[in-house]
Parts: C-alpha cells; structure tokens; sequence
C-alpha cells in the first residue's frame, strides 16, 4: 500500500481536529443547557431522512445533531432532568407563539418573519424555541396526544434547542 502523501496526512490531522473542536463544542453546550434548565425539548428529527434532503444534509451532518441529543438524554438522565421529545411534524417554525397563527409557507432562508394575524415579528429560531417549550410542557404534562396551543411558558426553567439553529 502507498504511503499517504503529506497533504493527505496534513487533511486527515486538519479533519480530526475539525472533529475535536465539534465534539467540544457540543459537550460544552449540552453541559449548559443540562445545568441551566430542568426540562429541556428537542425536535424528534429524522436524522436519516433529512440526510436524504441536499439543502438540509450539510447542517444536519456538520452540527452532529444525533450526537448533540444522545448527550442531551445521557447528561438529563444523569443530572435528573427532563428532555421531551417533540414530534418532528409539529410546525414550530412556521407557527406564531403569541397568537398560535400557522404561516402557510415559511422556507428555510427566511429567518426573520412577521406574523399576519397578530403583526409580532419573529426571529425564526426563538419563535420556534418558544413553540417547543410549549409543545414540551404539553407533552409532559398530558401525553403526546395533547395539543400544546393552550400551554405557557415559564422560560427561566427551560431551555429547548432547534437544530436550525445549530448548525456550526
Ligand atoms: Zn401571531
């Protein structure tokens, strides 16, 4: 077998390290969130079939999310916290937390959108944060079965994590 040339071994070290400061990072931040809250939501992604989708596979791969939610599910179960699921259909995007509005169309690239019903204007991510603590709660409270429209949030308690908003 040939010897790997030097650029070669040059880009497996650079890829290794890549995958170090990842690791890293997600330790970091599942610790964090663990510490600082008691009940934690997560989307229950697809990983697999989102793979399947070109425009959401990079972010998907590169931000490590099934990893991310395994260390969540261990650190809560060690810690004594709560990690809900919440299913991967429910638009937590695409949905107004203030009035419960559901956009008909929200495309990935719109990060900023405002609320037609109610005017609010939303940041993508933090609305949807706000969906799935609700969603989370209900889920937690009811069952699965539940619909979380008439749920409240008491945000210093809980934390939830859209993957969008983990991409590295
Ligand atoms: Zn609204």
């Amino acid at each position: 077998m040939p010897r790997p040339s030097k650029r070669s071994r040059w880009l497996a070290r650079l890829h290794a390290k890549i995958a170090d400061i990842r690791r890293d990072f997600l330790h970091q931040l599942s610790t964090r969130l663990i510490h600082e809250n008691q009940v934690i939501a997560v989307e229950s992604l697809s990983v697999s079939n989102m793979r399947e989708n070109r425009c959401l596979s990079k972010s998907i791969g590169d931000a490590g999310w099934a990893e991310f939610v395994r260390q969540l599910e261990y650190k809560a179960r060690w810690a004594g916290r709560k990690l809900v699921r919440v299913d991967r259909w429910y638009p937590s995007s695409k949905r107004c937390h203030a009035c419960g509005y559901v956009s008909p169309k929200l495309p990935l690239s719109v990060r900023r959108w405002t609320c037609s019903a109610c005017c609010t204007d939303h940041d993508r991510d933090i609305n949807a944060a706000h969906n799935l603590l609700a969603a989370g709660l209900a889920v937690l409270a009811h069952g699965e079965t539940v619909r979380p429209e008439c749920m409240s949030v008491d945000a210093q308690w809980l934390g939830s994590v859209k993957w969008e908003s983990l991409s590295l």
